[in-house]
């Protein structure tokens, strides 16, 4: 029996430790750069409406000069389909673990 997997995103909040720092280490980005893109695209958002793609994530990516094929495969795992997803599925659990700025 497959077991449903949970999104990663969830288990979040109850990792500490080595466990927290692995799950650091699988991420397309460092800790302070997912932190900086959550900022950017809140920004943006709080400017003009999502218009359901990932066009400020993906501006924000490219600035920087991110892998944005990882990145999107790991955001849209996440829930995060488009800007608006991002900051209702993973910016909640990501601020609430590392605060928010
Ligand atoms: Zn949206």
């Amino acid at each position: 029996m497959p077991i449903l997997k949970k999104r990663e995103i969830e288990s979040l909040e109850q990792l500490s430790g080595e466990e927290l720092e692995q799950f650091l280490d699988t991420l397309p980005a460092g800790q302070a750069t997912i932190s900086a893109l959550l900022d950017h695209i809140e920004d943006e958002l709080f400017e003009s409406e999502c218009n359901h793609s990932l066009q400020y994530a993906m501006k924000f990516m490219m600035d920087n000069r991110l892998d944005f094929g990882k990145l999107t495969h790991w955001l849209t795992a996440n829930g995060g389909y488009c800007d608006c997803k991002i900051m209702e599925q993973i910016a909640p659990i990501w601020r609430a673990k590392f605060g928010d700025d």
